[in-house]
């Protein structure tokens, strides 16, 4: 009977960069690279493995994070790229076969790198960033001011929870909705209305003009979403020898990664 092999994983720390908490996790194992695979089959159940996987490769983790429950309230979706990034580092080191789409000719060919020369870590400047809410005024859609703030892992799994299992559900608008808390809409004849329910949120971001669209990514990326970790590196096609730099997905490398090693 197998008794197991009294050897200690690789560890490597990470320091999330908009809650700044600290943790060490270490490598996957087998068992746990199996488990991940079968999420991919169900796109509503991705982001739930990935926050298990997460939480039980965690050798070191902060006092204030005693469970499962109070990790998904503590960390943010930009923190949980950084400890993506260091799980994949300590899993596989280097990213192989990513495959580029050419911006010049569209033609597609495949990068292997060192995942760590590829690595950028811009950290948020200040403290609290889960209490900072950042009110934009609507330039086309006058008189409704739409409150942003940084999701946290809880987040998502309640809107993936609460909208995510209707047939008609889009999990794109799902996620590109997690930053807006709620939009109020003040009217010149009438009373303030506030829209902060999951579905009512999701409804109002539908019917918004395509420019306050824009508006509302462009300043949820100069206030929060700048700030975490970046794979990019600059690459050179091999088929018209057009030199780019290119930001890698963390995300679907990882299953990738997994999938293939
Ligand atoms: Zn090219």
């Amino acid at each position: 009977m197998f008794k197991g092999f009294d050897v200690k994983f690789p560890e490597y720390e990470v320091i999330t960069p908009q809650t700044k908490l600290s943790f060490t996790v270490r490598s996957l194992n087998v068992k746990e690279e199996e488990r991940l695979k079968g999420s991919l089959m169900t796109p509503t159940k991705i982001h739930e493995h990935l926050n298990k996987c997460i939480y039980d490769s965690l050798v070191e983790k902060p006092e204030q994070i005693t469970d499962y429950d109070t990790f998904l309230k503590s960390v943010t979706l930009k923190d949980r790229d950084a400890l993506l990034y260091g799980l994949y580092h300590i899993s596989y080191e280097e990213i192989r076969n990513y495959d580029v789409t050419c911006g010049s000719c569209q033609k597609e060919y495949p990068v292997t790198v060192q995942a760590s020369s590829t690595f950028n870590y811009l950290p948020y400047p200040g403290d609290k960033i889960l209490e900072k809410r950042v009110p934009v005024e609507l330039l086309a859609t006058p008189g409704v001011v739409c409150t942003l703030k940084q999701p946290t892992l809880f987040d998502e799994m309640m809107a993936i929870k609460t909208q995510g299992a209707s047939p008609e559900a889009n999990m794109d608008v799902i996620t590109e909705t997690l930053i807006i808390e709620k939009f109020q809409y003040n009217p010149e004849e009438g009373d303030t209305v506030i829209y902060s329910e999951k579905g009512d949120v999701i409804d109002a971001y539908m019917s918004l003009p395509a420019r306050d669209k824009r508006e509302v990514h462009k300043h949820y990326r100069d206030e929060l979403g700048q700030y975490g970790v970046q794979l990019r590196m600059r690459s050179n096609c091999v088929h018209c020898g057009n030199t780019e730099d290119i930001d890698l997905d963390l995300v679907s490398n990882f299953f990738r990664m997994v999938f293939t090693f």
